[in-house]
């Protein structure tokens, strides 16, 4: 049995005095949950404020990138132990970052490597632009940032893994996939991957999440599907009244 996974993508959003007021109506709404991994990915500067605000609960937190490098001269940057102080997850290879922050198949698995290294559960993205979709490419695409992004991942260390199939045309465009549609992704293309990568047992059990303009009332369709285990959510994540009732369809 693979346990639900929620996790709130905040993007550049949220100042510090934000992300309290909106912690001030999740917190409360998500303590009754129980049986579901949720997490927020807020902000690096906000980081610090949220895991103090976070103790004593379930939610996790995650950042929504990191570099590679353990440390140096890279300007801007946060380094994969900085990222493990505060948090237990980081989303890596968003979307948003290939396309607007040059990420390639190969940064992303320099990342992927070294937050397992550093012990942190990497929620890594792939997902075909609209163009791909229409041109029937989805699968050679997310195939090969599949592979790509996690070669030379050995077992054990790759478990924590989770991944998260966000296609690009639905991002924040309020035109989500069907529910089929994204699971048959994840169980002809996503999980075949997988056992490639790690073998069947384990493409079995890593969390394989949907994203791409989820919403309160789409969820529980995409979580009754067989293949998809909960959602990476960006705009919605940032109303409790949105995410809370995600979280919880989850949870059923
Ligand atoms: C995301 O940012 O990963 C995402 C899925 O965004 P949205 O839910 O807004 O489409």
């Amino acid at each position: 049995m693979r346990k639900p996974f929620v996790a709130g993508n905040w993007k550049m959003y949220k100042t510090v005095a934000e992300a309290r007021l909106l912690l001030a109506d999740l917190i409360p709404g998500l303590s009754t949950v129980h049986n579901v991994e949720m997490v927020v990915c807020p902000p690096f500067t906000t980081l610090l404020a949220v895991a103090a605000l976070l103790e004593g609960t379930e939610i996790g937190l995650g950042a929504q990138n990191m570099h590679w490098e353990a440390a140096g001269a890279f300007t801007g940057e946060v380094a994969p132990a900085m990222v493990a102080e505060l948090c237990k997850y980081v989303i890596l290879g968003h979307s948003e970052r290939r396309a607007y922050f040059g990420e390639t198949d190969e940064t992303v698995n320099r990342k992927v490597k070294a937050a397992l290294a550093n012990g942190l559960t990497p929620i890594v993205c792939v997902g075909e632009t609209l163009e791909e979709n229409e041109s029937g490419r989805t699968a050679e695409v997310v195939s090969r940032q599949m592979k790509l992004g996690l070669t030379g991942i050995e077992l054990p260390e790759a478990l924590p893994l989770v991944i998260a199939y966000e296609p690009v045309w639905a991002i924040g465009t309020g035109r989500a996939a069907t529910a089929a549609g994204a699971n048959a992704v994840v169980a002809d293309v996503i999980r075949p991957a997988l056992t490639e990568l790690f073998g069947a047992q384990v493409a079995q059990e890593v969390r394989v999440l949907y994203g791409g303009s989820v919403k309160a009332s789409l969820a529980a369709e995409f979580f009754s599907q067989p293949d998809i285990d909960g959602a990476l959510v960006g705009g919605a994540s940032l109303k409790a009244a949105e995410f809370v009732p995600i979280v919880q369809a989850a949870a059923q």
